[in-house]
């Protein structure tokens, strides 16, 4: 978590350089790296022992290294979405655009915001993705729509020096937000 820099640090603001393929051995332990913050953030007692901000993404600039590398881990709907991905590339995005009901937040962004970001609805992003069995690199082509392209966008635009606060709407009108947020009302019980 100390290696995380935040909104104010001119180096989230560059564009990224490709990674070097093969990938050397210091962007291997990057990349494991990033990986593991994710999942160890997630992990309740992990994350209260070392004071992690769980996350569902994680950028290879967000701790002061400007490579396009990102790193994911989450559960959507029953699939998991798993991946280091390096040199990504866009190959679609839709017209259709959503947004995260809520607002999205970011490890970066270590103060409060409100407000809404537009993002494509879908997206096809090619990529190498990096296997962390074999350390091997692997050609990948993802479509995705809805929270799970909503993740890859936001950062996919670390890579290019943009964070989410500089995208900040009150509202979006025509827009459609990725999901409907459950509302839990309180029932009162009778005794
Ligand atoms: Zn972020």
């Amino acid at each position: 978590m100390r290696d995380i820099i935040v909104d104010g640090h001119p180096n989230l603001n560059k564009v990224s350089n490709l990674v070097k393929v093969p990938m050397s051995f210091s962007d291997k332990r990057l990349a494991r790296n990033l990986h593991e913050y994710i999942i160890n953030s997630q992990d309740e007692e992990i994350s209260k022992k070392y004071k992690l901000r769980a996350a569902v993404g994680i950028s290879a600039p967000q701790v002061n290294i400007l490579k396009r590398m990102f790193a994911v881990h989450f559960d959507f709907e029953g699939i998991l979405y798993s991946y280091v991905v390096i040199n990504p590339e866009y190959t679609y995005l839709s017209e259709e655009m959503t947004y995260l009901p809520g607002g999205e937040g970011c490890l970066s962004v270590d103060y409060d915001t409100e407000g809404l970001t537009p993002r494509h609805w879908e997206i096809e992003m090619k990529f190498l993705s990096f296997n962390l069995e074999n350390n091997k690199l692997e050609p990948k082509t993802l479509r995705l729509s809805g929270y799970p392209a909503i993740v890859f966008q936001h950062e996919y635009d670390h890579l290019e020096g943009i964070l989410y606060v500089s995208k900040l709407f009150d509202e979006l009108p025509g827009i459609k937000p990725a999901f409907e947020i459950e509302v839990i009302e309180n029932i009162e019980e009778d005794e």
